[in-house]
């Protein structure tokens, strides 16, 4: 399909949305968006995108901050390591490539989280590179026109897809090609309901041609989910609560949360005081049980967590050695996972004077 480039990129200039990494094609602007975009919708990220750019606005002032206030910016976001990568991967850009930005495709992938999609994005956009960056927009879009039914999440399917994008790049203007393509699959060629009746591509694309859109991508691999049950403890001393910081390895690595108790099933109140766990935490002369709060199902990629408060009034301060004591004016230095910023949220609003 020779045409193929041609098309799209009419397309694209007529439908193109003004996005606010698109003023300028600098690396450092292509990618804080990208890693926005990852698992994020524009409209959200978007004003992640301009409160990450106005603290940090290049690359030495994200290496210089300490992490914690990266955490802090992108809290609410999720998938937390992209910012911790982030972090990770400005020290190493001031303090292995000297301030600047690697400028080749293998050397923009030696930065901490970035993989081949995105360093395609910046290789093209900032770079005029000719790398076809392939995330689930471009599978689609390529899987539907061209009527490919390989897995894409299959070695043979990656290698298919990336062939044929990289044939079809723009080697004039592969910047404008990839941004083309990842917006034709955000606006046009939209997961359900595509805008069929509209597309420059309709004559050709064998999946409207032979009605088979809703089978296309194909997926080989349905992701088990793992469920997980926290309780957690908001506790009150006076005015103050108390919050630790969460363990490596795990989801929301490095962020603060209210202490928690994680079991392997759903416990009943019962079954929950009398476990080992929170026996070691508390005794009885000198906290008081209060209210127990609904469960929430916070949904991640691959886990379901299944999430409640529960409130405790101390008489004395804890003793614990990983617990710290916080006020509510503190409460704002701390990154926190989105639960427990929402309980904490709603706890405020009912009770503005209290923490
Ligand atoms: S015709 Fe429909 S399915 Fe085919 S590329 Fe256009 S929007 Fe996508």
């Amino acid at each position: 399909m020779p045409e193929f480039h041609k098309i799209l990129r009419d397309w694209y200039k007529q439908n193109k949305r003004d996005l606010p990494w698109r003023t300028n094609n600098l690396p450092y602007y292509v990618w804080v968006s990208e890693i926005i975009l990852q698992q994020t919708r524009v409209a959200q990220g978007t004003n992640y995108f301009i409160r990450f750019v106005n603290r940090f606005p290049d690359v030495e002032s994200l290496a210089a901050a300490p992490e914690n206030e990266v955490l802090k910016i992108w809290q609410g976001l999720g998938y937390y390591s992209r910012a911790r990568n982030m972090h990770k991967a400005a020290l190493q850009v001031v303090n292995e490539f000297h301030g600047n930005f690697p400028d080749s495709f293998i050397g923009i992938q030696k930065l901490k989280g970035i993989g081949s999609y995105t360093a395609a994005a910046i290789a093209s956009i900032s770079f005029g590179l000719p790398y076809a960056s392939i995330d689930g927009n471009v599978y689609r879009v390529l899987s539907r026109i061209f009527g490919i039914a390989t897995p894409v999440d299959s070695s043979k399917g990656k290698k298919e897809f990336n062939e044929l994008a990289n044939q079809l790049i723009d080697r004039n203007d592969p910047g404008t090609f990839n941004e083309a393509m990842m917006e034709f699959g955000a606006l046009q060629c939209t997961p359900r309901n595509p805008d069929c009746n509209n597309c420059p591509f309709q004559s050709q694309c064998i999946a409207f041609n032979h009605k088979e859109i809703s089978k296309l991508p194909v997926k080989a691999n349905k992701t088990k989910v793992r469920h997980r049950y926290f309780n957690y403890m908001y506790i009150k001393h006076g005015k103050s609560i108390y919050l630790e910081k969460r363990a490596e390895n795990d989801i929301w690595q490095n962020m603060y949360q209210l202490p928690l108790i994680e079991s392997p099933d759903s416990l009943s109140l019962e079954e929950l005081f009398s476990n080992d766990n929170f026996t070691s935490l508390f005794n009885k002369d000198n906290a008081v049980i209060g209210n127990e709060s609904k469960e929430i199902l916070h949904i991640l990629s691959h886990q379901k967590l299944h999430v409640r408060f529960i409130e405790i009034t101390l008489e004395k301060p804890a003793a614990i050695q990983s617990w710290i004591k916080v006020s509510t004016e503190e409460l704002e230095d701390y990154p926190l996972p989105k639960p427990v910023e929402n309980f904490l949220n709603e706890k405020n609003r009912n009770h503005p004077n209290r923490t």
